[in-house]
């Protein structure tokens, strides 16, 4: 099953109701938030993690970022890259902005950091793999 179909929201029955499907293990429990006068409700997980996950997801959903940005070479035109702790996700549209509006040169190095404290958020992007100098160009 694609990680988007299992981080999707099956339902919101209303503001007080949420169901998901906890990501934290391949049990995939299905989990309803409630939003009661005590608080948040978490109901349908085998384990404690889910409760956390379930919270999370109802109140500040997150996710981990993974894309690419543009270099200066034509020969490595793109390289990975990724968040390193999960981003709130009303903020990954304008992230993915700034990291699109990248162009990075050779060479590179994988856990170099590509965009730092993004936003005043403390989420930095990473290299997820290392590209050596551009021997083509340099011999032009
Ligand atoms: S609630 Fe616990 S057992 Fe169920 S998917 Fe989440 S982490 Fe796994």
């Amino acid at each position: 099953m694609k990680f988007s179909v299992l981080c999707s929201r099956i339902a919101i029955e209303a503001k007080t109701q949420m169901e998901t499907i906890c990501i934290v293990c391949p049990n995939g429990c299905r989990l309803t938030v409630k939003s009661t006068s005590k608080g948040l409700v978490v109901t349908g997980n085998k384990c404690s993690k889910g409760e956390k996950y379930g919270r999370d997801e109802a109140s500040d959903p997150r996710r981990v970022v993974t894309c690419v940005a543009r270099t200066s070479s034509s020969h490595y035109p793109c390289i990975p890259v990724k968040t390193e702790k999960a981003v709130p996700k009303k903020m990954i549209p304008h992230l993915l902005k700034a990291v699109y509006r990248l162009e990075l040169n050779l060479p590179l190095k994988r856990g170099q950091r590509v965009i730092k404290n993004f936003e005043d958020s403390g989420i930095d992007v990473v290299l997820t793999r290392s590209i050596p100098p551009d021997l083509r160009k340099a011999r032009t």
